[in-house]
């Protein structure tokens, strides 16, 4: 077997190791990292994941990644750590099935890259003696899906920032509860100035020695482990050597999509992917005409962590497809449309569609869904609609957070309040710590020299 390098999606970089690539985050020429060749999965090796546990395939799954770089009874202790949580499959209707990947400690699927990807950086930190402060901005999930996913392990310490009025209560305690290496910093301003803070201490040269790291979300440490949980429902719903799966996937970076489609890549018998997005359809549009436009300023939608007028991940799926597409969304040289339209699907969900969804699938289905999932599930009924629904075809979508996340919808839609999952449950009486900040950098500035060295 050849050894895997990761080149960039702008083809202007060497190529490098994973653990290079990881640390890195993003390309010296902007693009984003990719692995010059895709490891492979024979059939036989794909049902036989039937009789194996979610942390064992997430290890064999990672391995083909990463057996040059990484030893495997130190990838086992990873995964084992990372995943000590259930993956539920409900069943719909007929074979049609929601995969919950919301069983995390923030309830979001965010746990399931970001929690792989923390204990990947802690790996090589340590190995090389070095260390990470991850500085991050968030308008609510992603900061607890960090500060969560990077709790207690060693060599690395976390900042993060949100603006105090845009936050809710549950999303301010999921980060604030924590404590050991995680600091919360709350301003009285708007994401968009928490994340100006961000930006201006990366490229502040008096903080070089503080290591910052971004640790987001297009870090192809969060890419690889997305693969897992698509072949861990294949292999739970599917008995016969290459039968087909269909999954839909609720959209907003495409970080998820991309983690499929790599599954896919790798050998798992795929017959398409379904693309749900919201109101932001840059992509159905693309894939349907191979125009792309980005959407500025994205639309606001009920299912937010979607609303994304450029998905980060775009430039990635074209050059699986054999084309180039650089940071600002310009193509320089065109995918192979047609290909990409044999493995992909796309729509567009309105934000009253997604209500009537949420409403629909209970009163039909008794399944629970939140905005995103809603949006999947509505792409896989539009997907019936026009293909014609197959009752022996095993459907999968995917739900990306819990329910009882969005209380003030489910409510409203179907007059209950969800109840918590045991990952969030006893968060309100639990004790707070963060500091408060002004909104100025020379504030910021001289909060992080003094507090970290
Ligand atoms: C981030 C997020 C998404 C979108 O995932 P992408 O990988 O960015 O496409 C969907 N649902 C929820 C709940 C999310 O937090």
């Amino acid at each position: 077997m050849t050894t895997i390098k990761y080149g960039s999606t702008n083809l202007k970089a060497p190529k490098v190791s994973f653990g290079e690539a990881l640390l890195k985050g993003l390309a010296p020429d902007r693009g984003l990292f990719m692995p010059d060749n895709i490891p492979q999965f024979s059939s036989e090796e794909i049902i036989a994941m039937s009789s194996k546990t979610y942390p064992e395939i997430a290890f064999e799954v990672l391995y083909k990644y990463l057996k040059d770089e990484i030893g495997g009874d130190e990838l086992k202790a990873m995964v084992d750590d990372a995943y000590d949580f259930d993956v539920p499959l409900e069943n719909g209707y007929e074979k049609k099935y929601v995969m919950r990947l919301d069983q995390g400690p923030t309830a979001s699927f965010k746990d399931f890259a970001a929690r792989m990807m923390g204990r990947l950086m802690q790996y090589y930190l340590k190995k090389q003696g070095r260390r990470l402060l991850i500085l991050t901005a968030t308008s609510g999930d992603t900061g607890s899906a960090i500060a969560n996913a990077f709790y207690g392990l060693d060599n690395i310490k976390v900042v993060v920032l949100f603006p105090e009025k845009e936050v809710t209560n549950r999303q301010r305690k999921q980060m604030t509860t924590l404590g050991k290496n995680v600091q919360i910093l709350s301003l009285d301003g708007k994401f968009d100035d928490c994340q100006a803070l961000v930006k201006e201490a990366f490229s502040d040269p008096d903080l070089d020695y503080l290591d910052l790291s971004s640790a987001n979300s297009i870090n192809i440490g969060r890419l690889l482990p997305q693969s897992v949980y698509y072949f861990y429902s294949y292999s739970r719903l599917v008995k016969n050597a290459g039968e087909k799966i269909v999954f839909s996937v609720p959209s907003g970076n495409f970080g998820d999509m991309m983690g499929g489609v790599l599954a896919m890549k790798m050998g798992l018998p795929v017959k398409k992917f379904i693309i749900a997005t919201n109101e932001n359809d840059e992509f159905p549009v693309y894939i349907k005409t191979g125009n792309y436009k980005i959407i500025v300023p994205s639309k606001n939608c009920i299912s937010s962590a979607m609303n994304v007028g450029h998905p980060s991940n775009m430039s990635r799926l074209v050059s699986l497809y054999g084309g180039v597409m650089n940071e600002k969304g310009e193509i320089l040289q065109p995918a192979d449309m047609d290909k990409m339209r044999d493995d992909i699907w796309s729509v567009s969900v309105t934000d009253k569609r997604t209500k009537e969804t949420i409403i629909e699938a209970w009163k039909e289905h008794e399944l629970l869904l939140e905005p995103h999932g809603s949006v999947g599930w509505a792409g896989l009924m539009d997907y019936i609609k026009e293909y014609g629904n197959e009752p022996s075809q095993v459907y999968v979508s995917l739900e990306t957070a819990h329910p009882a996340k969005f209380p003030e919808q489910i409510v409203e839609l179907l007059g209950f309040d969800p109840k918590l999952p045991p990952s969030l449950e006893g968060i309100e009486e639990k004790e707070e710590q963060y500091d408060t900040i002004d909104t100025n950098y020379t504030d910021f500035k001289a909060y992080l020299q003094k507090n970290y060295n």
